[in-house]
């Protein structure tokens, strides 16, 4: 809907909503060259490429769903007003750009509603589905007729799977709960009957046996969204508490996270295994791998003797440098003084460098240094300047309680 939205009529109805609102000029002249940067600047990025969207608002923009908004509610305020006000019509609905009519049938053609919206404005295009033996779709709910009024079921399109995060996906436990909360919360606000509560229920018990639930965690939640009074729902933060942000690897993050327990820092999870990373095109490949910046290992050739490095430059760069300095018998590598000093050989960068991780420079690329630094330090193979070292909790609990975990890869994510 938002690349049919006439961008050229937002200006003109905003115009006069400021003036229904009795703005000032200023203010005015403000909202309205806002909008108009925020509808011209409509770049998006492709595969590369730069594209400007040529009409309509940006899609997955925050600010079109609003301007979408005041665009509709304008026309449902004055072209639309004059049919949606007649008493043949009982109920007028709308979500975004669903809309849900109730009318008499004998008082009115749903024909003629039909064409008067097409014709509010040349791009939008609107739909009609009539009900079919007393039902109709709309949103998540079936509306069911009935003699008395309305009952109302469930609704999934049928292009609608069973997918949720399957349990022995790589995720947080919060995560995955999240989706049968909301079916769980689903049953409790909807008013639905008996029968089709019964019904959601088993078709939720389906679904979380697909992704190899136990369907006993249902039952468990229901009754403890049933036994939570709405005052516990939204606990006041305490004034002192922070949130901190950790990216979900596995189970062991648990461990990290757990020392946060009896802290005032509540902890948050991510996860980079989601499906946008996992589809977006991976620019990276092994020939171009060097002209990156990041976190690097050297391996000396002759003992099993590591050092770690960073660099905001890229790893070639970096590389040269130590060569240089073990060439030249300059000491201001500490990976050339420990080959100069021990008589060790020098290599070549594919063979005795390992790039441990893509960084930029900055903190967060400062602390991942710092974790491997203290990794290489306590196997007791570390070149780096060893009384740089402090003990580490955070690091000691990682590297204490890493199972299946490759070497290194652990604060990679953090
Ligand atoms: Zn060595």
């Amino acid at each position: 809907m938002y690349s049919n939205i006439p961008t050229d009529e937002i200006e003109h109805i905003l115009r006069l909503l400021c003036k229904q609102q009795d703005l000032d000029s200023t203010l005015t002249g403000e909202i309205l060259a806002i909008t108009k940067t925020v509808i011209t600047q409509n770049y998006y990025g492709f595969n590369g490429r730069t594209y400007l969207q040529p009409k309509g608002l940006a899609m997955g923009a925050p600010s079109s769903s609003i301007l979408s908004e005041v665009y509709l509610q304008h026309m449902e305020n004055t072209k639309a007003l004059s049919i949606l006000t007649k008493p043949s019509i009982d109920g007028y609905f709308r979500y975004v750009d669903d809309i849900l009519l109730i009318y008499n049938k004998y008082l009115i053609d749903i024909n003629e509603v039909l064409a008067l919206f097409n014709s509010l404005s040349p791009t939008l295009k609107f739909s009609l589905e009539l009900e079919a033996d007393n039902r109709l779709n709309y949103l998540d709910l079936t509306l069911i007729k009935n003699a008395t009024g309305f009952s109302y079921e469930i609704y999934r399109k049928p292009t609608a799977t069973d997918t949720i995060i399957p349990r022995d996906s790589c995720h947080p436990y919060e995560h995955k709960m999240a989706a049968v909360r909301y079916f769980v919360n689903r049953i409790n606000t909807y008013d639905l009957s008996t029968s089709s509560k019964q019904a959601e229920i088993d078709t939720i018990k389906h679904i979380l046996r697909n992704n190899s639930y136990e369907v006993s965690l249902l039952e468990k939640m229901i009754r403890k969204e049933v036994m939570r009074k709405p005052s516990q729902q939204q606990m006041p933060e305490h004034p002192k508490q922070k949130w901190a942000r950790f990216t979900y690897v596995g189970s062991e993050t648990r461990i990290v996270t757990k020392l946060f327990h009896h802290t005032q820092v509540k902890v948050a999870y991510t996860t980079n295994n989601n499906l946008e990373k996992l589809l977006r095109n991976n620019t990276t490949n092994e020939a171009n791998k060097y002209t990156r910046s990041g976190i690097y290992q050297l391996n000396c050739p002759t003992c099993s003797k590591k050092y770690i490095g960073q660099t905001g430059r890229s790893f070639q760069v970096r590389f040269r440098e130590h060569k240089h300095d073990y060439k030249y018998m300059c000491y201001k590598s500490k990976f050339a003084q420990h080959l100069l000093e021990e008589g060790h050989s020098f290599d070549t960068m594919e063979n005795i460098t390992e790039i441990i991780q893509y960084a930029r420079k900055g903190r967060m690329m400062d602390a991942h240094e710092k974790f491997h630094i203290y990794d290489i330090t306590r196997k007791g193979v570390q070149i780096n300047d060893r009384l740089m070292i402090l003990r580490n909790p955070i690091f000691d609990a990682v590297l204490r309680n890493r199972q299946h975990t490759e070497d290194r890869c652990y604060l990679r994510h953090l």
